[in-house]
């Protein structure tokens, strides 16, 4: 049985030539562009960018948070004792989580995976839980998110066939566990959370594509496709993607998990990709890494020892206008904390821009070439990195 729509979808405008489209996507916490780059808040918090900050310079709009760190800790009744995660972290714009099974493979050492679910041990505290598809999605509903995601479960590559198989139709099966589970409760719900299933498949074109034509047949609001980046050689996470989106309804998001480099947002998007989230802008930040016009900038070398210039010329970001390469390689150096806040806002500002271009550019019916001189500029400019 289909609901009502949770959230509701409108293309605004098409690529002539690649599959990429302009979107409204509208939730309960508001009307998002798409396509659209997701901050990660992880822990109901966006590494050290402030939640106003976020929204109103970076006119960030969604962001998304971990289901399993915020079951551990506060624990989602907590979060929901205290209005849901919006309230709890003071974020007007909408909010997106993921189910927990990545972080449940990844974090936790001890952890059995079952038809019915997979039990696992806290990386807190040792203590023994389960998720189960259709807790996830309790969880996800008591932190109140905007767009929660089903459990799946997310093999690491490479993986046996047989493996693949297995993995696929469990992921399967407990997408329409969860999906039946939901339409349960959100009948009785006065707020609107929609629920995407996930298509999984590992490597193989095949599977994949099976994936996704089972979970059409469960007429959610939007779609994403996981199991990307997990260590597979670049090309094949584009081509999984290539392969599983014509099977995805063309009126319903599409959202790529955990995607991507600076240079591969718009790949994704000109191969029909709406949404896409990665700790990348955050964690590189912290790490010294900057993303500019020009490529990677490493603060940490003595060229920008006394470099009075901004990160990045053509960068709007208050890190930018307000403090030198100079400045900034000093908090580097001397391990202060402004320097990630700093460089948070700087890579997020570099991704919102880009995804403002992407979508400029789709809009203009420009997006080949906007795709032809990225590529250049990227393979350019790699060589601070070294
Ligand atoms: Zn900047």
């Amino acid at each position: 049985m289909s609901s009502p729509r949770q959230v509701t979808f409108e293309i605004t405008a098409e690529c002539p030539v690649t599959r990429a489209r302009t979107g409204l996507l509208h939730t309960g916490h508001g009307v998002i562009e798409t396509p659209v780059f997701m901050p990660v808040g992880t822990q109901a918090t966006v590494k050290g960018v402030p939640q106003d900050h976020l929204y109103d310079q970076l006119g960030a709009r969604i962001i998304l948070a971990n289901t399993y760190h915020l079951f551990l800790r506060p624990g989602h009744e907590a979060i929901r004792r205290m209005g849901g995660l919006h309230r709890f972290m003071s974020w007007p714009g909408s909010i997106l989580t993921d189910s927990g099974g990545f972080q449940v493979f990844s974090l936790s050492e001890l952890r059995k995976i079952t038809d019915e679910g997979v039990r696992f041990q806290s990386h807190l505290d040792g203590d023994m839980h389960q998720f189960t598809p259709e807790s996830t999605v309790d969880v996800q509903l008591a932190l109140g998110s905007d767009i929660a995601m089903v459990l799946d479960e997310c093999p690491p590559y490479p993986v046996t066939r047989e493996y693949a198989e297995v993995s696929t139709r469990r992921t399967v099966a407990w997408a329409r566990s969860a999906m039946a589970h939901y339409r349960e409760k959100i009948r009785a719900l006065p707020t609107r959370h929609a629920l995407f299933p996930i298509v999984q498949g590992s490597m193989y074109a095949d599977l994949r594509q099976d994936c996704a034509r089972e979970l059409v047949d469960l007429d959610a609001d939007g779609y994403a496709i996981g199991g990307l980046s997990v260590g597979e050689p670049r090309p094949m996470s584009l081509e999984m993607v290539e392969l599983s989106e014509p099977l995805l309804p063309r009126d319903r998001p599409r959202y790529a998990m955990g995607v991507g480099m600076p240079d591969e947002l718009g790949e994704y998007v000109a191969r029909g990709i709406d949404m896409m989230d990665c700790v990348l802008p955050t964690r590189n930040a912290r790490n010294g890494c900057l993303f500019t016009r020009a490529g990677k900038l490493i603060i940490k070398h003595s060229r920008y020892k006394e470099d009075q210039g901004p990160i990045d010329p053509t960068c709007p970001c208050s890190a930018c206008r307000t403090y030198s390469r100079a400045y900034l390689r000093h908090l580097f150096q001397a391990n202060e904390i402004l320097f990630a806040t700093l460089a948070s806002i700087h890579n997020i500002q570099h991704y919102l821009d880009i995804m403002r271009e992407i979508r400029q550019a789709i809009r203009l019916g420009s997006l080949p070439e906007y795709l032809h001189a990225r590529r250049s500029i990227e393979n350019a400019a790699d060589s601070d990195l070294e």
